[in-house]
């Protein structure tokens, strides 16, 4: 198969022929159909992990697919399914997972870290059962590929962490993948998001997705300033 390899850090990737991905028992292969460039592919390639990973590595961790390939252990799955995967595969097992957090468990595994990564034509994927999840029809495979990571980055710090609810405001600083994903979930609950970034094409983005105000900081005299401004001009009858 072809794939884009990391084979010295800060070098352009080289573009290789190898051979194809093994099957794991528990794993399948997946043809891959769309990926994700993540900040922690440019971390990977700054060589800020080399202390967890090995060069040559295929990078790559946000992913969608087609089944190709089922382990022998794996059920519910077949070939010519869609399907995508969270960024750490989680064990499923340890008592982390079984309250519910695979994205804590502390055995999990990651493409691009611990296995070859998706910026490649097949990828296996270990702990299918756990771990893939296949896709609604009306998912198309770009937009799968974006959830596995920024998007349940964003959901948790949202939803759960900040716990966010209707009428709500919230300020959203830095509006890339992470970004731009906290302001559509917190839109769609209702809440006013304020998009904060430094690039206007950017915070046309948030305002398409649902962002009701926008402060540009590099042309703000004071960004928190800014965003009080806004909020109390809401809620304070002058
Ligand atoms: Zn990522
Ligand atoms: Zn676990």
């Amino acid at each position: 198969m072809r794939a884009a390899m990391i084979t010295e850090y800060r070098q352009p990737l080289d573009i290789v022929n190898i051979s194809d991905p093994e099957l794991p028992k528990n794993g399948i292969i997946m043809k891959v159909r769309a990926t994700g460039i993540c900040r922690s592919d440019w971390h990977t390639w700054m060589g800020h992990y080399r202390d967890q990973i090995k060069l040559p590595l295929i990078p790559g961790h946000e992913m969608a697919g087609d089944v190709v390939e089922v382990g022998r252990d794996v059920t519910g799955l077949q070939p010519g399914d869609r399907v995508t995967v969270p960024f750490g595969l989680a064990c499923g097992r340890c008592s982390i997972c079984l309250d519910g957090n695979h994205q804590s468990c502390s055995e999990q595994i990651q493409p691009s870290t611990n296995f070859n990564g998706s910026f490649a034509e097949l990828i296996a994927l270990p702990r299918a059962n756990v771990n893939v999840v296949r896709l609604p029809d009306e998912v198309g495979y770009a937009e799968a590929a974006s959830l596995g990571c920024r998007f349940i980055t964003a959901f948790r710090g949202v939803v759960e962490q900040a716990a966010v609810r209707p009428g709500d405001w919230l300020a959203v600083h830095g509006c890339g993948g992470v970004g731009l994903s906290a302001v559509m979930i917190a839109a769609s609950m209702g809440v006013n998001v304020i998009a904060v970034d430094i690039d206007d094409e950017t915070l046309g983005m948030a305002s398409q997705i649902g962002a009701v105000a926008k402060v540009n900081a590099l042309r703000s005299p004071s960004v928190p300033e800014e965003i009080i401004d806004m909020t109390m001009a809401v809620h304070m009858p002058r």
